[in-house]
């Protein structure tokens, strides 16, 4: 693996677990899949298992297979197929083959048959709810189906007439014939095929049964010869399931499951029952809204791939499901932007300032580092002042409070790289607002570095009023007021955060900003990091800011 490993990594008791395998002699190379449903956008617990599943394969010089697990044709749709990709790939990593799970339906259908004739297997035809009621539940054993004991010729038949399209959907199910008293609920006669009519993405009407996840998974693992099938928790009880079929079809490998903790965070949902909700119902923009904890979203919004697969090193990899506070998301996203996002002006809610001594349609150029913190300033870009500037209303009062070190009648502040300036007037429209200031500057003191070596505290950013490019900012927030949105009785859509997008129409940005490509990563200095969204084109410039340059919940626990 190319990258430096995160000095801060946490455990991961799959890689113990695979490096094990590998000195052993157990396996020469390993082979692991990601095995997402093509039933929604990915999100950012899909990157936790990506980088699991490909992380790992990568790290070991192993292979990794993107597999749909597309059984189930109602939900599923090619859209997101491409968009799964399309999210693999801006993560960073690249799958060995792409398969689908509907590719194996055939050979998933002769392991069915072979089944049934080793009496492993039968047609129940009881209804829906008798299968359910005769489930029983953790304490009390099931109840064997009337239909248990049909014989091998009568299964067969059944089940080739329901492939044949005979019967209507839920009139029969092929089910394992195991064990009705199991104490593990998923080894009392499990499903492995049902019969439901539609079409599906890619098999079109040749089906008219699917086969369940369980019987499906494990054996198209061992088809693609997986030697690690790495899942979350949920199906840790399915595992002896999966060895049964393991143990009872003749498969051309034996894959091991192992289940691994997900990743939750707070303030978010994550379920794509929701997601879909969010979308459909118009709460949000579309599965790549900038709020969403979609992996569009999240490029979108100006995420870069390396903080996410920083944080998931971070997270590490155990047995133990939590929620991981979001504000962990968000310092490796500072973090990374920090150190990768070059440094601009950009006035969000500008306030005019005329520098009166300044000559009238003059343009001073001032040169200022793309990275001020590093030793050689990591690049230049051009900055020009001239005689009216803009600067941001926040950074002006008539009556300063304490300790207040920005404009105010009389106070002499920086403009940052350029000048230094003195507010010597305040011009107010009939209502009383503030629109415009009278300042004087100092033409001793170009750069901003005074000839006499007074000191000069404040230090605002600006732009030029005649230079500054006009840009839509679409300022984002968590998209939910509260930690786990949802819990208890209350509907997640009420708690939906009224304050989570704010868009600022008047934003005027630096020159050097004019033709920046979507995609862009930024910082604008003092307010944080930006992204040019992937529909902004010079001359429409449409900016979605990232993330603020500090977290502004850790103290209110509301946005400041
Ligand atoms: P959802 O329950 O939200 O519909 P899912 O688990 O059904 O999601 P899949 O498309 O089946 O979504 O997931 C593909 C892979 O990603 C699976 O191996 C699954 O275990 C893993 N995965 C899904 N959600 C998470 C998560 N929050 N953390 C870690 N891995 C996850
Ligand atoms: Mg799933």
């Amino acid at each position: 693996m190319s990258e430096p490993k995160d000095e801060s990594a946490a455990p991961n008791f799959v890689r113990d677990i695979i490096a094990d395998d590998l000195q052993s002699g157990k396996h020469q190379q390993i082979v692991t899949r990601f095995p997402p449903e093509p039933n929604g956008y990915l999100h950012i617990g899909h990157a936790k298992a990506i980088c699991v599943d490909f992380g790992l394969a990568k790290e070991f010089g192993g292979r990794c297979n993107l597999r749909f697990d597309d059984t189930n044709p109602v939900k599923e749709e090619t859209e997101f197929v491409e968009s799964i990709k399309e999210d693999i790939k801006w993560l960073g990593f690249e799958w060995n083959e792409v398969h689908f799970t509907s590719d194996y339906f055939e050979q998933l259908y002769a392991w069915a048959e072979d089944l049934i004739s080793a009496g492993k297997a039968y047609v129940d035809s009881q209804s829906p709810e008798e299968m359910k009621a005769n489930r029983g539940d953790f304490g009390t054993p099931g109840t064997n189906s009337p239909h248990r004991n049909r014989s091998v010729e009568e299964n067969l038949d059944l089940f080739r007439r329901m492939k044949g399209g005979e019967f209507d959907n839920g009139a029969h199910v092929l089910r394992a014939k195991i064990d009705m008293a199991s104490p593990n609920m998923n080894l009392r006669d499990p499903s492995l095929y049902r019969i439901l009519k539609a079409h599906h993405h890619r098999t079109g009407d040749t089906w008219c049964i699917y086969p369940t996840y369980d019987f499906a998974h494990g054996q198209s693992d061992a088809i693609e010869h997986i030697t690690h099938s790495l899942c979350t928790l949920e199906f840790e009880a399915h595992r002896p399931l999966y060895e049964w079929f393991m143990d009872n079809l003749e498969v051309p490998a034996t894959p091991r499951q192992i289940e691994f903790a997900r990743l939750n965070f707070t303030y978010t949902v994550m379920s794509k029952r929701k997601l879909r909700q969010l979308v459909e119902e118009g709460h949000v923009g579309g599965w790549d809204d900038p709020r969403m904890p979609t992996l569009s979203g999240m490029r979108r919004r100006g995420f870069s791939p390396a903080a996410l697969r920083n944080l998931c090193e971070r997270v590490g990899v155990s047995k133990r499901n939590s929620f991981i506070d979001i504000s962990l998301l968000e310092h490796a996203v500072r973090d990374d932007l920090n150190e990768h996002s070059p440094r601009y002006m950009g006035v969000m809610k500008p306030l005019e300032v005329v520098l009166e001594n300044f000559p009238e349609g003059h343009t001073e150029w001032f040169e200022a580092p793309q990275f001020p913190g590093r030793e050689d300033g990591g690049g230049i870009r051009r900055i020009p002042l001239t005689k009216t500037v803009l600067v941001e209303q926040d950074d002006f009062l008539e009556v300063p409070v304490k300790k207040w070190r920005r404009l105010a009648p009389g106070m002499e502040v920086r403009l940052r790289y350029a000048a230094l300036i003195t507010c010597k007037e305040v011009v107010k429209n009939g209502a009383g607002e503030v629109v415009r200031l009278i300042c004087t500057w100092d033409p001793e003191a170009k750069g901003g570095n005074p000839a006499d070596g007074r000191k000069v505290k404040g230090t605002l950013h600006w732009v030029s009023a005649e230079h500054g490019i006009p840009a839509s900012v679409q300022n984002y927030d968590r998209l939910f007021t509260v930690e786990s949105p949802g819990s208890g009785d209350t509907n997640f859509l009420e708690q939906i955060n009224p304050d989570s997008l704010e868009t600022l129409e008047g934003a005027r940005v630096e020159p050097a900003l004019a033709e920046a490509a979507a995609g862009t990563r930024i910082q604008f200095e003092r307010l944080g990091y930006y992204c040019f969204d992937q529909d902004s084109k010079p001359g429409a410039l449409r900016i979605n800011r990232t993330i603020t340059l500090r977290d502004t919940w850790a103290k209110a626990g509301k946005p400041g």
